[in-house]
């Protein structure tokens, strides 16, 4: 049986804004169109888009490590600390990134932790103007805490069986 657990995300939401290279121009024009709306909740991402978003708008962005340099897997690891409520990323679709694998990873573990993922602009305009935005949001996720014990109950039984 799948134990289930209620997560709750707050009306300020905490969103992670990350864009490649060639989208850097669009998602700091992004921000400054949605200024008024991006004001109201708690902003970080990946190093280089994150300051130029600040520089921009004038708005507080917590600047993780820049993206080739281990950024997106800080972002990933935030999420799974339960501290990222979005993430609104313009990715490149035509042009091989060399943390290509980190990516991967950001996008599957926002999947795990069912994190809403915008990877293109009409996707952040539709979450933007989501009544979620400025509300609570409660949504069921697996509990990967009573899964990971029932993991190590099972394996510790088979491993004392081995060794008896
Ligand atoms: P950057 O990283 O904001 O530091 O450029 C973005 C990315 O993941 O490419």
């Amino acid at each position: 049986m799948t134990i289930m657990k209620t997560v709750e995300m707050a009306p300020q939401k905490r969103i992670a804004l990350i864009a490649h290279d060639n989208l850097k121009d669009d998602i700091v024009k992004w921000c400054q169109k949605n200024k008024a709306v991006l004001k109201g909740h708690f902003l970080c991402g990946t190093g280089t888009t994150s300051r130029l978003i600040a520089e921009a708008t004038g708005l507080p962005v917590k600047a993780y490590k820049s993206g080739p340099l281990g950024g997106d897997q800080e972002v990933g690891a935030r999420i799974a600390e339960g501290e990222i409520d979005l993430v609104i990323f313009f990715s490149d679709p035509l042009e091989a990134q060399p943390h290509d694998p980190d990516i991967k990873a950001l996008m599957r573990i926002a999947a795990v932790y069912d994190i809403p993922f915008a990877n293109n602009r009409a996707t952040a305009d539709f979450l933007l103007h989501s009544d979620y935005m400025n509300s609570t949001y409660v949504h069921e996720i697996k509990d990967y805490s009573q899964m990971t014990s029932q993991r190590v109950a099972a394996l510790g039984n088979a491993i004392a069986k081995d060794e008896a």
